[in-house]
């Protein structure tokens, strides 16, 4: 389709992310032969000279066996002791797949936390950037072992949009069993240009019995990667030669256009990383000057605040109809409340 390769001509640095049904079997063991094909294509891609960076799920799904676990697990604990067995499994096989053929992969465990403390965040950049400059793979994943509620990312759908932010990605494919975004009759739609709430609506859950997220998780990681000025696709993996076909803009999964050209630096960690502590209600006059005008948000447009914050903390600012259109970092209570610098639009 020629608006998809206009689209994906440039892309350089592609953020990949593997779902957990696709890297284990039936019986919640790592499938070899689906990671051995899925690495090939990385391979293919990396020596074609992109460069490449995977999420990949799949660590409490093959820690489960070990412990005697049929089913995911629910309780924190028991979840977290899957995940601290099941990433050394992934890793070791990983790392004997990409040896096989001849590139070096590095493990990189995440939590929340690490990516909102701002010198964390670009010490996690910089640890990536010289990676990807040396032609190792950097395979990421949540740190399960240590996350709890208030850090987690979630999912890893999330945590792959939030990776293809953090490294200014050109692209972000999530592969897994599904073919892409369906509609109510269940035909593939091959193109998002923009995420309204017709398109939320056909999202729903997952019913696997080791899997997290579903099309819910995939939806809200493309609100971030299209706000981002990031392309985002998802597609079915166990189709063969799917990544490279992905990024040559074959006719393949559902697609989601950029909203906007890529959002500055600083910007995509104001409005990404950082859970917000409250929301600032505002006039349809203040919504008008900061979406039209670009201005700073002023004490006089704020009609109402909910919850508690100080200088500095993360809000989100909603219209009188309740829909949140900004996120912005608190300035103070009166005068300028959010400086139009550290603002943005969703
Ligand atoms: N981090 C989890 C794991 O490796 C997966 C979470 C997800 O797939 O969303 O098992």
């Amino acid at each position: 389709m020629k608006l998809r390769r206009e689209i994906l001509a440039r892309t350089r640095r592609v953020v990949v992310k593997f779902g957990t049904g696709l890297l284990t079997d039936d019986q919640n063991r790592l499938a070899v032969p689906a990671i051995e094909r899925l690495a090939r294509q990385v391979a293919t891609l990396h020596s074609g000279g992109r460069q490449v960076v995977l999420v990949s799920s799949g660590a409490i799904a093959a820690g489960m066996g070990a412990l005697g676990f049929a089913r995911r697990p629910k309780h924190l604990p028991e979840l977290q002791a899957a995940a601290a067995i099941g990433q050394g499994k992934l890793m070791a096989l990983y790392g004997e797949v990409f040896g096989q053929l001849n590139l070096h992969v590095a493990q990189i465990l995440l939590t929340h936390d690490d990516l909102k403390s701002r010198g964390r965040h670009l010490s996690a950049r910089s640890t990536l950037e010289t990676l990807l400059a040396r032609g190792i793979i950097p395979i990421i994943n949540e740190n399960d072992t240590v996350a709890v509620d208030e850090i987690k990312f979630g999912d890893n759908d999330r945590l792959g949009a939030l990776t293809a932010t953090l490294i200014d990605a050109d692209l972000l494919i999530i592969l897994s069993h599904v073919e892409g975004l369906l509609d109510r009759t269940r035909q593939l739609i091959p193109v998002v240009p923009e995420i309204t709430r017709e398109i939320e609506a056909l999202a729903g859950g997952t019913d696997r019995v080791t899997s997290v997220g579903g099309m819910k998780s995939k939806i809200d990681a493309a609100k971030i990667c299209t706000r981002a000025g990031i392309p985002m696709i998802i597609a079915d993996g166990d189709r063969g030669a799917v990544i490279g076909d992905v990024v040559d803009g074959g006719d393949i999964g559902t697609i989601f256009l950029p909203k906007t050209g890529k959002l500055e630096s600083r910007k995509r960690w104001i409005a990404f990383f950082q859970k917000p502590v409250g929301n600032l209600v505002v006039d349809d006059g203040a919504r008008q000057a900061l979406c039209t005008s670009g201005k700073s948000l002023l004490a006089q447009g704020v009609v109402r605040t909910e919850g508690k914050f100080t200088a500095g903390d993360l809000v989100t600012i909603s219209d009188l109809a309740g829909n949140e259109f900004a996120r912005g970092l608190v300035k103070g209570s009166t005068g300028v409340v959010v400086h139009r610098d550290d603002l943005v639009i969703l």
